[in-house]
């Protein structure tokens, strides 16, 4: 299969920083479409993978998978977009399209193994596929969503993970009028997963460490706010939550939240902390209460949950960087100094 050289930022080992590199893409095959990215997201899923702390880490890897750009080239039988159009890649970037599941539009639990955009087993080129800290971006036509032209291009561009990763939850839970929904951890997901939650209806209460993100909370849309680590005022909320939304990214007592739940209540994990999770008997036992989880969202939803941000004007909040700050913006996003997401403005790449 032809390819193209182009320039990339990634790293060959875990505490090698991330730096400048050439890296291939696939000529165009007749349902694929070649963008040129302008802006990708920075996602802690990036941080745990150039880290290796799931284990199995591809290296060398390009991370970025919260992608927007603009059409460059289309394949002879690219049917969707034309050249000029914005374009964005999320996770997925192919499945095999004949499962029950990616019959059902959730290509996310594809039963022949879904390929995610970076970090995962290339069908075409073999090694790994590399993420959106790059120049362009290649993929089936399938796999590209349509990016509202009202949406802030930068700002928009976190909706293709923290977006579909809380919006899929919040609708399969419900969340709407007469819920009350809780958010733990304002961070990328977090802080949309409030505007989201905010903007289907429900009342928003948000569960954060940071004394700082208190006040921001409620700017952010959430109906209350709660210091967590204040045990009196994690007492009031004891049985009240319908739903509760764990984006957390490390280890942390799930069991505090599950006690926060009304009987019948649900708390559904998305955030992914490394090591497992102890959950108490009684924190589920007592009030028939469930503990889930839930894994970004298929490609239909994603473009749902794009017009469905268009029309209720939600983007994310962000810090604009370029690719050669990224090593420091890591260094931050680990210590969760980030309000509250950093997105690349990929065109710095080329300098
Ligand atoms: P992030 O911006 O770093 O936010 C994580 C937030 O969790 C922090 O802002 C902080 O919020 C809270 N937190 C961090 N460490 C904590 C600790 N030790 N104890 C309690 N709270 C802590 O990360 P993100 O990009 O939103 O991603 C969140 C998690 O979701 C990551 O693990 C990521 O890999 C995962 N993820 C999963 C999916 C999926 O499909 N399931 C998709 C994308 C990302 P406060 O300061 O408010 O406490
Ligand atoms: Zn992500």
């Amino acid at each position: 299969m032809k390819t193209k050289n182009i320039k990339a930022f990634g790293t060959e080992a875990v505490n090698v920083p991330l730096h400048s590199m050439n890296i291939k893409r696939r000529e165009l095959m007749p349902h694929d479409v070649e963008m040129e990215i302008l802006y990708c997201g920075i996602c802690h899923s990036d941080l745990h993978q150039i880290k290796n702390e799931f284990g199995g880490t591809m290296f060398p890897i390009v991370p970025g998978h919260e992608i927007v750009g603009r059409v460059t080239k289309v394949g002879e039988h690219v049917a969707k977009f034309k050249v000029g159009d914005l374009a964005a890649v999320g996770c997925i970037v192919d499945s095999c399209g004949k499962c029950e599941y990616c019959v059902d539009d959730l290509e996310q639990f594809c039963d022949g193994g879904v390929t995610f955009s970076f970090n995962s087993p290339d069908k075409h080129l073999g090694g790994a596929t590399y993420g959106g800290f790059s120049e362009t971006y290649v993929c089936n036509e399938n796999y590209v969503l349509h990016v509202p032209e009202s949406l802030d291009l930068a700002a928009a561009a976190p909706l293709l993970c923290a977006g579909i990763t809380v919006y899929s939850p919040l609708k399969h839970w419900q969340a709407g009028p007469g819920k009350n929904v809780g958010i733990l951890g304002i961070g990328g997901l977090g802080h949309v997963a409030i505007k989201i939650a905010k903007a289907m209806g429900a009342h928003v209460v948000v569960f954060t460490t940071s004394p700082s993100k208190v006040k921001d909370a409620k700017r952010l849309g959430a109906d209350e706010a709660v210091l967590s680590t204040d045990a009196d005022q994690m007492k009031r909320y004891i049985r009240k939550m319908h739903f509760i939304l764990d984006t957390v990214s490390a280890k942390h007592d799930v069991n505090t939240y599950l006690h926060l739940l009304k009987p019948n209540g649900s708390l559904v994990l998305v955030g992914l902390p490394p090591e497992p999770l102890e959950i108490n008997a009684f924190s589920v036992v007592s009030g028939r209460h469930s503990f889930s989880g839930s894994n970004i969202g298929g490609i239909a939803e994603t473009q749902e949950m794009l017009d469905f941000c268009a029309k209720h004007n939600i983007t994310a909040d962000i810090e604009l960087i370029k690719v050669q700050q990224i090593n420091d913006a890591f260094i931050r996003l680990q210590k969760g100094d980030v309000k509250y997401r950093f997105v690349i403005d990929m065109t710095s790449l080329k300098k």
